[in-house]
């Protein structure tokens, strides 16, 4: 029941079935050199490190995931501003070859936009037109990866370096392409590929250096980054953020001193702490920063015989970038038990507190608080809830830790902020005109933690911990508590406060953009772009992509015109479970689209769904008991891509399943017919009669939506 009743946060996390119609043929390359040729685009071999510290002063281009090493997400442009973005229109929109999120920084230059798309592909576009120069299909496979990767097959964004894009792919592998043909110039493994690792975050460039780290805690892995060569691809060093087995030695000093905050054989899982997001890296200082992913299993007293702050988990990180040496560490989440992973983005500023000049590093974290610390020595400088309503904590005390609130003799609690997070990987921007930081918020979000006093580690299954049978007593009933909202926030990191919140009709905003022109840029999950003043939070003008927008945007020069592109396509965890309560979200085709001053294309987007109620397609005599397995066993392992309660999002509705593919059910959910477009097979977790029961709870659901009698 409490699975039906809206567990958001345990996402089957199994990937699944794309439209057929959306395959990719790649370009040829020879074709894209004639387009490049045409463009006027050459190798600029001139991406080096002094170019990429002086990223500001090149306002044309955007050259790093946040523009500049400090992760402003700002541009100097101010051709579009708050007196004129009324005229602000699409100038093209690019249809791209999916229905899945996209979450993807474009990088930007010399007027060619390198975005990337689901299933880890690149494509290098002309700004001025939207004309394809070259597309790289990694040909990740499709069916092994979709077992597992959380929270849908997407992307972040690519690297620029030397005359190559960098991009790390979903299953594992970072690879250099040139720049001007998109062909691999050196490709490494940077996985151990019999482990269910995935990478979705953008590659970071450190003096010579590319730093990647991966995902993979939800099913059991050991969280690490590694920096290769960014010249030959070769490996200079790796980095873990947990201890192992101790039986064979730690790598450092550091990890010893963290296996004392771990109990029981906490390395059999590989203990989690994955760098799914998130490296910067600050060349003054030669330090990288990420944050650390959540521990295996969630629940402490599952991973660790429920003590022990559990280092390097739900942490801040800073290491040497030479060496990768450990420099220091900031635990936002000691010992956690919420999926509280610390790999929100990390972003740089030199503020002035309390008539002190900091070089401080910040993060709004999944937790609910946002951190000021001392980038130099990871001092604790300042922390304070952005949201309202953080159940699981009543504070911070004076050294940043949380104050935890008790839960006396409740196994199963409800907290809030739920496993995703009060904030999440959606870029933050910071204006130094304002001082303030703009970020989207989530706020009343509710995760159910229900640990499963059974659990075994299982190295072919989700290993979080969670009980879907818990039918103890809660702290909280799912119903009682207001609904979800969602706001983008001014946040006042000098004053620790709220300056304008500006609510949405949806739980999720997108990335940030900000800009001289005293703009803020930002999309959210109904579909609509809008530009807001930087100072107030006045919504100055909105734009229908016709799609959900996680993605941030970013602006650069053409021909010495301002245009502003972003990616729009509704995805990810919480598009995939098509979490009830998130308003009115808008799953779609995924499309690039561009702006600029006077724009006015045509903009008539597919449109996406059923636009009737479902007919049964086939009679199917089952008893309810039968249909009550399989609804529990739908939530369990079909729900986190084909929909709560089997209402879809951007992945098939099973409900209007066909004749045809009931007809091969089995054939397709245990026998992995469909994996070739990411449907893996469940024939090790489901038995037929199993799957008979969850394809009875399909039909009735598509009965109860038909409007025919029960
Ligand atoms: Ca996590």
């Amino acid at each position: 029941m409490i699975f039906s009743e809206g567990n958001q946060e345990l996402r089957a996390l199994h990937l699944p079935t794309e439209n057929p119609l959306m395959r990719i043929a790649t370009a040829h390359s020879l074709l894209a050199l004639l387009l490049c040729w045409a463009s006027a685009c050459t190798r600029t071999n001139t991406i080096d490190d002094a170019r990429l510290r002086n990223a500001d002063a090149d306002s044309a281009n955007w050259l790093m995931y946040g523009r500049t090493y400090d992760e402003h997400r700002f541009s100097p442009l101010g051709q579009i501003n708050d007196q004129n973005v009324a005229e602000l229109g699409l100038v093209w929109s690019k249809e791209l070859p999916t229905t899945r999120g996209l979450e993807g920084t474009p990088l930007v230059l010399n007027g060619v936009i390198y975005a990337t798309a689901s299933w880890s592909i690149v494509h290098a576009i002309d700004a001025r037109t939207g004309e394809t120069l070259w597309t790289f299909d990694p040909e990740v496979p499709r069916a092994r990866v979709a077992n597992f990767v959380c929270c849908d097959v997407v992307n972040r964004g690519v690297a620029l370096y030397r005359g190559k894009v960098i991009v790390g792919t979903l299953d594992g592998r970072l690879i250099a392409l040139d720049e001007v043909s998109g062909t691999p110039v050196w490709s490494v493994v940077t996985v151990d590929t019999t482990k269910p690792f995935a990478i979705t975050g953008y590659p970071r460039v450190a003096n010579g250096l590319v730093l990647i780290g991966n995902a993979g805690a939800e099913y059991g892995v050991r969280g690490y980054v590694t920096a290769y060569d960014a010249e030959t691809g070769d490996q200079v060093w790796r980095t873990y953020t947990v201890p192992g087995d101790p039986s064979l030695g730690f790598e450092s000093e550091a990890l010893q001193r963290a296996a004392e905050t771990w109990r029981g054989e906490w390395w059999i899982t590989g203990g989690g702490g994955t760098v799914w997001e998130g490296i910067v890296y600050d060349p003054d200082l030669d330090l990288v920063y990420f944050g650390t992913g959540n521990g295996t299993a969630w629940y402490r007293a599952l991973r660790s015989e429920g003590v022990g702050d559990n280092l390097y988990v739900a942490s801040i990180l800073a290491l040497r970038a030479r060496t990768g040496e450990y420099v220091w560490h900031f635990q936002t989440t000691p010992g956690d038990n919420w999926d509280f992973d610390a790999t929100q983005p990390l972003m740089f500023a030199d503020l002035e507190i309390e008539g002190v000049p900091r070089a401080v590093i910040m993060q709004a974290s999944k937790n609910g608080f946002f951190y000021v610390l001392d980038r130099a020595t990871g001092e604790f400088i300042s922390g304070a809830p952005f949201v309202d309503r953080i159940t699981w904590a009543s504070g911070l005390d004076d050294k940043g830790r949380p104050v935890e609130v008790a839960y006396a003799g409740i196994e199963g609690k409800i907290v809030s902020p739920a496993p995703s997070g009060a904030h999440n990987w959606n870029p933050m921007a910071f204006n130094p005109a304002t001082g303030l930081v703009y970020l989207p918020a989530k706020v009343g979000t509710q995760g159910l933690h229900t640990p499963d006093p059974d659990w075994v580690y299982d190295p072919d299954d989700v290993n979080i911990g969670f009980d879907p049978d818990y039918d103890g007593p809660l702290n909280a009933e799912f119903g009682e508590l207001p609904p979800p909202s969602g706001e983008l926030v001014a946040w006042d990191p000098v004053q620790r406060k709220v300056a304008w919140r500006a609510p949405y009709p949806v739980v999720e905003g997108a990335g940030v953009l900000t800009t001289a022109g005293n703009l803020v840029l930002q999309g959210r999950a109904d579909g609509m772009f809008a530009a807001y003043r930087a100072g107030d939070g006045t919504r100055l003008w909105e734009f229908d992509a016709g799609t959900g927008i996680m993605a941030p945007a970013v602006t650069y020069l053409v021909d010495g015109v301002q245009y502003v592109s972003v990616l729009a396509g509704w995805g990810g965890p919480d598009g995939l479970w098509n979490t009830p309560n998130y308003g009115p979200v808008k799953p779609g085709y995924g499309r690039l689209l561009t702006f600029a001053l006077g724009g006015a294309a045509p903009f008539n987007p597919p449109k996406f769904g059923h636009p009737d109620p479902p007919t049964p397609a086939i009679e199917m005599v089952a008893s309810p008991a039968m249909v009550a397995e399989g609804r529990k066993l739908f939530g369990a392992n079909c729900a986190g891509c084909h929909g709560d309660n089997a209402v879809a999002g951007p992945l098939p509705d099973l409900r209007y399943a066909t004749a045809d593919v009931h007809g091969q059910f089995e054939a397709i959910v245990r026998g992995g017919a469909r994996a070739d477009l990411g449907m893996p097979s469940f024939g090790n977790r489901l038995s037929s009669e199993q799957v008979r029961a969850i394809q009875s709870f399909v039909l009735s659901r598509a009965k109860a939506s038909s409007g025919q009698p029960q």
